[in-house]
């Protein structure tokens, strides 16, 4: 059986789109923590050694065939008009850590160096090396994103999953979640992700020092739960909600990864996503959570899904 549902899936997942299937947010109980900002570096570094990608020194400010790029870039990073997600935005820096992530690049995105390996990426993916960030650019990255995902795959191909039995069920302690109500995940998801969070403690201070980071404030919601929410009219429109939420299968979370002052940790408005984007405690998940398992809906910087080993064949890499 397990080998006909994985070709199912792998032949579904070459031939099928991608739709958005975002998880639904709740709002938290407890008292709204805010983090201040960290500013994305401007400065333009001679070279940098990759934290990601290829292990030879990055060039960041020597490839001046790309200065236009990168003098657009500078720009567009606030001022491009897209709707990666069916709703306007106004520039991509919310995005930036996944781009230079994706790109493999550690330069300032208003670098020669770091339009010279996003054209280098754009080449590699059959569009124009422009080196410019364009919403066409973007949307290959986003694809490739959601196809990371096991659950968009498994909701295109076999439908929406089916909840895990009970007894696949932990519940996770007290100390591991933002406010008090009980909160349960798959074992294997809740034990992954306790490694992560481990690791991410004991590699960067900033995140150690935030009593708040990588909290859970959702884990598994049973299918009879999503279905209530989505019984509000309009609530569930496939982009803050879905009819068929990902945390169902108990390998969703929802964790504290900051939010903006005045914001919520759940807030999908562009200004609490940006601030988000710029925490320690985010920039480490999105370098490092994949090696744990872990998946980003890049839509909320909150939201991670676990991989389980028996679905990681599914998903592009
Ligand atoms: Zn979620």
């Amino acid at each position: 059986m397990r080998w006909i549902l994985l070709a199912a899936v792998l032949v579904a997942a070459a031939i099928l789109g991608v739709g958005l299937f975002a998880p639904t947010a709740r709002t938290p109980t407890a008292a709204e923590p805010t983090f201040a900002f960290d500013a994305l570096p401007q400065s333009l570094p001679a070279s940098v050694t990759p934290r990601f990608g290829s292990p030879r020194t990055e060039r960041c400010i020597d490839a001046p065939r790309f200065a236009a790029a990168a003098a657009r870039n500078a720009v567009d990073i606030d001022t491009l008009p897209f709707a990666p997600f069916k709703r306007p935005e106004t520039g991509w820096r919310i995005y930036a850590p996944h781009i230079a992530v994706e790109i493999g690049s550690s330069c300032a995105w208003d670098s020669t160096g770091f339009a010279n390996a996003l054209a280098g990426w754009q080449r590699a993916h059959g569009l124009p090396p422009s080196g410019v960030l364009d919403a066409a650019t973007f949307d290959v990255m986003r694809v490739r994103w959601h196809l990371k995902r096991p659950f968009v795959i498994l909701n295109r191909t076999i439908g929406c999953p089916p909840a895990p039995p009970p007894e696949a069920l932990a519940l996770a302690d007290p100390g591991e979640v933002y406010g008090s109500a009980p909160t349960q995940a798959r074992a294997d998801a809740l034990a992954a992700l306790r490694r992560m969070a481990a690791d991410a403690r004991a590699q960067d201070p900033a995140i150690a020092a935030d009593r708040q980071a990588l909290l859970i404030f959702s884990g598994y919601r049973s299918p009879e739960e999503n279905d209530l929410r989505c019984l509000i009219p309009g609530s569930c429109d496939n982009v803050s909600r879905a009819p068929c939420s990902a945390h169902r299968t108990g390998l969703a979370f929802d964790l504290i990864v900051g939010a903006a002052p005045g914001g919520r940790v759940d807030s999908t408005e562009n200004f609490n996503r940006l601030a988000q984007s710029q925490t320690p405690v985010y920039r480490w998940m999105v370098r490092n959570a994949h090696r744990y398992g872990f998946v980003n809906y890049v839509f909320e910087p909150w939201h991670w899904e676990w991989s389980p080993p028996e679905q990681r064949g599914a998903t592009r890499a």
